[in-house]
């Protein structure tokens, strides 16, 4: 119906689509007012269990809430939707090959962007969240080229509010006045989180000196940012879900809705900039603009330390690509 913003959660009955649909239905992604038609999808034999979702969204009575859609095809979701979080792939089992998972995920995405090449609106937003988040988008955008490539992204949102929030921590600041926190590269381990444009209210030193200079970043912050994953599952005994959904949320809100004179970081198709050639999908700084386009900022101050990491992750990244290409 009129006015109300279709959105497809795919995976929507696993951790984060739990954690994930209620904030939507809530009005946190999309803004206060604006109603939504979600459109929950689920391989078969989840659909069970997406049922009882759909049971508990229709039992918090959210207001804004138009219609909840369970499906476990993809195509039949995607026509005409405004709004594509693709969460759902296939887990890291123990013993599986890092080239075993891309295989099985590549298959994954390969679908999905047939699928959303044949029934969705151009101006679809999507952001992939299922890893390998990067090149999950990118083997996506291959198989979807009606779509453009500046509106499929991948998430590296958590990890930036990560690298914000351990900055507050450090200096003992609320997050409100940290900003300039960039994420580039892939989401993995290889990412570099870099505070080197990062300015705090009331503090005039540059902060990475601030927070203890290049060596309490290399052997303390980057590698607590890359690992934070790993240390959550160790101590939750499962994976970040709730962190997760709220970043999918910061993530799109922020696109929708324009990030003014800040910039925050998505994963987008690379162009040149910061010497990250095309090919692949990449963590960059991103200004938002109302309405829904973007641009990679320029301009920000890369050194030596910083180039280290961004070319590790960038070869990454291309390997990961050579990996998807010669399966597909
Ligand atoms: P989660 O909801 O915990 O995670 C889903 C995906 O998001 C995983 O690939 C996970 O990667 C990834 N992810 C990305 N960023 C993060 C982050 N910061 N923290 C945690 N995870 C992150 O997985 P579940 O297994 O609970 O749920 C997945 C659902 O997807 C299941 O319900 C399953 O049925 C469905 N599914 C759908 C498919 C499809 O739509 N075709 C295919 C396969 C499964 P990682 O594994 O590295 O943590």
């Amino acid at each position: 119906s009129k006015g109300v913003v279709r959105v497809v959660v795919t995976g929507a009955a696993g951790q984060i689509g739990y954690s994930l649909v209620p904030l939507i239905a809530g009005g946190k992604m999309l803004g206060p007012g604006v109603k939504v038609e979600l459109r929950l999808v689920e391989i078969p034999p989840a659909m069970g269990a997406l049922e009882g979702v759909k049971m508990e969204l229709e039992d918090c009575a959210f207001p804004l809430l138009d219609k909840v859609v369970c499906t476990s095809d993809a195509a039949e979701a995607f026509v005409d939707v405004d709004i594509c979080i693709l969460v759902g792939a296939f887990p890291r089992k123990a013993g599986m090959e890092r080239k075993d998972l891309l295989a099985k995920n590549a298959a994954i995405f390969k679908a999905q962007g047939e699928a959303l090449n044949s029934v969705a609106s151009p101006n679809v937003k999507v952001v992939v969240v299922g890893n390998p988040a990067n090149t999950n988008a990118l083997i996506l955008s291959t198989f979807a080229p009606n779509v453009p490539k500046s509106n499929i992204t991948a998430l590296t949102r958590l990890d930036h509010n990560r690298l914000k929030a351990m900055v507050a921590l450090k200096l003992d600041k609320n997050v409100t006045y940290v900003d300039g926190a960039v994420i580039w590269g892939n989401h993995s381990a290889t990412q570099f989180p870099d505070v080197l444009n990062c300015k705090v209210d009331g503090i005039s030193d540059p902060i990475r000196e601030a927070v203890g200079g290049e060596a309490y970043l290399r052997d303390e912050l980057i590698p607590k940012i890359q690992k934070r994953g790993a240390a959550i599952i160790a101590a939750r005994g499962l994976s970040s879900a709730m962190s997760a959904a709220n970043a999918i949320c910061d993530h799109m809100n922020d696109w929708l809705h324009g990030t003014g004179d800040k910039y925050v970081s998505m994963a987008v198709f690379a162009d040149g900039s910061y010497g990250i050639s095309e090919g692949i999908v990449y963590s960059m700084p991103v200004r938002t603009m109302k309405g829904g386009s973007y641009e990679i900022v320029q301009g920000l101050t890369v050194d030596a330390f910083s180039q280290e990491y961004m070319k590790a992750t960038e070869a990454e990244l291309r390997a990961e690509r050579e990996d998807a290409l010669s399966i597909l």
